[in-house]
């Protein structure tokens, strides 16, 4: 990334070599075209009971069908999202698409769980707006799980207790994503409705070859499930990383040994 002084009006404009000759003005626009225009497509990716590996459920990532530059991962456009102003909208269409695609669906226990935006928590209106759809779709609130990130929560501030209240009391479990790597998971445990965790990566590629990121998984599994959360590993890769998981008490998993995100139904 470099800096160029915006012409006229004496901004600062962030560009990124990465898009060519797109500065990021023109990603704004391009985001806000996305959303209006519906380029956004959603991709699900297994979670297994480590067990024996079947289905228990999926993740629903973003991705942005680009008109020229290919399908886009999260992590290209996502933190640009606030800034073109859509990120509280990219969320919404997201969640309609997972619960259109529950609706499409029969229950078979299998939930889908949605990323939430620090934007979408500091909305105000997160539960109501997921609770009609839900109700709308005639879709069990079971069938749809929240992730949330401790730096969404951070940003978003205290008053979300309430809602996120509202959301578990309803019957939609609540995720601690990216556990591991946060400044004060333990007080979001202690604090908040949290139905489980998911295991940051970062735990998971230490595996085999640094022993203290396998003990550290052990403790934090150790410590989800004296909580009575539900725990999910992030990132698996590799046969034996799934086994130290499984030897360490993680029921859950996710990652490419069990299938990438796919786009479906
Ligand atoms: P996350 O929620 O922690 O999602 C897991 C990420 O790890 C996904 O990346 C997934 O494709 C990737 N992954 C899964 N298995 C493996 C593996 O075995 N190895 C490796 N190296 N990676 C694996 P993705 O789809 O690029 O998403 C990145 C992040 O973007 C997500 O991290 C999440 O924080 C955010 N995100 C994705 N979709 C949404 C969304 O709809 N809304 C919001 N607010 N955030 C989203
Ligand atoms: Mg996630
Ligand atoms: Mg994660
Ligand atoms: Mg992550």
């Amino acid at each position: 990334l470099y800096r160029a002084k915006g012409a006229g009006r004496g901004r600062t404009e962030v560009y990124d070599p990465s898009m060519g000759l797109s500065t990021a003005t023109t990603l704004h626009r391009e985001l806000v075209r996305a959303v209006e225009e519906d380029q956004l497509v959603v991709h699900y990716q297994p979670i297994v009971d480590l067990s024996d590996g079947h289905v228990v459920g999926y993740e629903a990532l973003v991705r942005w069908q680009h008109p020229y530059r290919g399908l886009l991962l999260p992590g290209a456009f996502l933190p640009h999202a606030q800034e073109a102003g859509v990120s509280v909208v990219l969320g919404q269409l997201v969640a309609a698409r997972v619960v259109d695609f529950l609706a499409r669906t029969t229950d078979d226990g299998r939930w889908v769980s949605v990323n939430v935006s620090a934007d979408q928590l500091g909305d105000g209106e997160l539960a109501t707006r997921l609770l009609a759809e839900l109700s709308r779709h005639r879709v069990a609130p079971g069938r749809l799980v929240l992730e949330l990130t401790e730096s969404s929560l951070v940003a978003s501030g205290t008053r979300i207790r309430h809602e996120l209240t509202q959301l578990s009391a309803a019957g939609v479990p609540i995720l601690l994503d990216d556990f591991g790597t946060g400044v004060s998971p333990l007080s979001y445990l202690r604090d908040l409705p949290v139905a489980g965790v998911k295991l940051d990566m970062s735990f998971t590629s230490g595996i085999p070859h640094d022993p203290t990121a396998g003990k550290v998984v052990r403790a934090l599994g150790a410590l989800a499930r004296e909580l009575a959360m539900v725990t999910i590993a992030e990132g698996i890769e590799h046969e034996e990383q799934a086994d130290h998981l499984r030897r360490s008490g993680w029921r859950y998993g996710q990652g490419w040994l069990y299938g990438a995100a796919q786009p479906m139904g």
